[in-house]
């Protein structure tokens, strides 16, 4: 199976605000067009064609692609595109637009998988907004969203099929798909995805350079201190352990989880158990601590990013915590939802020096180094 890519890139784009076509403007370090071409760089794809206008020709120079003018219209610069792919025996082509570059190579694999039953492909998003009608800043009617779909790219076809349908087009079309149509061509959707975005208006440029760069790993610290008071049992990372003495806390005072949980807080720069869970707020009495450490695993899922490795230290010299180690690191594992391996609980004493040495109370710290989810 023989498969080209074909990168549209012969527009102006002038929505997406001053400093030239968009797709040579910088983003996440490289070209937008960098980006866009480094998508199809897949193994199953033998060659990259871009589409350019007549005047980017040096700025289009890049070792490994074909380059063509394209024409006045879009459906014109690709028919000139596949046209210039017609004698070099394509199975397939992908037609993209340059100003998606976050495309991910699932959603282009799930456009060459489709076209196994059918003749045309291409990624989609149903519409989940409700949809208005409006005419001088009034809304004037409401339209049924159901079976809208938000048309993406890559969109995918059998070669020749593709071909006798521009060929046979006439006039401007949206897309190519509605060129394929137009030729009685059967179209698959497949997933599109949220990230697969066209930059369009100035702030999407923002938004697909924040995709491209990704999170990045993040290290965090946390330290954490509870006094000892009656009682007949401690809870020391997610383990209740019998005894002489508890820990006073508002919660359930396990000083090792609250030190695990600001070490995520501190990697995410976002704060510390005490602004997000305020002890002034009488739910969180007697909470269980899996809440907080919870919470802070979901606010990093949210940021992207998921555990590499946490390493907790207990501070004490009583209860001995070697027998119990091994439970406290499958239980903060479970919570953080990661593998064992992940997660190391180990403990010192203080050599009876200071107030932990004085068994005032029990110290913990931790680090977490957060990587990419
Ligand atoms: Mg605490």
């Amino acid at each position: 199976m023989k498969i080209a890519a074909l990168i549209v890139a012969a527009g102006r784009g002038n929505r997406a605000g001053p400093g030239g076509p968009k797709q040579w403007r910088a983003l996440a370090g490289r070209r937008v067009v960098d980006w866009t071409l480094a998508a199809f760089d897949l193994p199953e794809i033998a060659d990259r064609l871009l589409v350019i206008h007549p005047e980017d020709r040096a700025e289009a120079r890049l070792p490994g692609i074909r380059l063509v003018a394209g024409g006045a219209t879009r459906s014109e610069s690709v028919r000139l595109g596949l046209e210039a792919l017609a004698e070099d025996g394509f199975d397939l082509v992908l037609i993209h637009d340059v100003a998606r570059p976050c495309v991910s190579a699932q959603v282009i694999r799930a456009v060459i998988a489709a076209l196994a039953k059918t003749p045309g492909a291409a990624p989609a998003l149903p519409v989940s907004d409700a949809l208005w009608t409006g005419a001088e800043g009034r809304v004037t009617g409401t339209r049924d969203r159901e079976g809208l779909f938000r048309a993406q790219t890559p969109q995918g076809f059998h070669f020749d099929a593709i071909l006798a349908a521009h060929r046979a087009h006439e006039g401007a079309a949206p897309d190519d798909v509605a060129v394929a149509r137009a030729f009685g061509l059967d179209v698959a959707i497949v997933p599109g995805a949220e990230e697969n975005l066209k930059i369009t208006w100035p702030g999407d440029f923002a938004r697909a350079d924040q995709l491209l760069k990704g999170p990045g790993m993040r290290i965090g610290n946390g330290y954490d201190v509870h006094a000892f008071c009656d009682g007949d049992h401690v809870v020391l990372c997610g383990v209740k352990l019998a005894h002489g003495r508890g820990l006073k806390g508002h919660s359930d005072a396990d000083v090792g989880m609250h030190a695990l949980t600001d070490a995520i807080y501190g990697a995410l720069a976002r704060g510390d158990i005490g602004q997000h869970f305020p002890p002034s707020d009488p739910q969180w009495k007697g909470a269980e601590s899996h809440v907080f450490l919870r919470h802070a695993i979901d606010l990093a899922a949210q940021m992207g990013l998921k555990p590499g490795n946490a390493d907790v230290t207990l501070i004490c010299e009583e209860p001995k915590i070697g027998p119990h180690a091994q439970a406290m690191r499958g239980a903060l594992a479970t919570i953080m939802g990661c593998d064992i391996d992940q997660v190391s609980v180990k403990a010192t004493t203080s050599e009876r020096l200071g107030f932990t040495g004085r068994q005032e109370g029990i110290a913990a710290q931790a680090s977490v180094l957060l990587v990419p989810a």
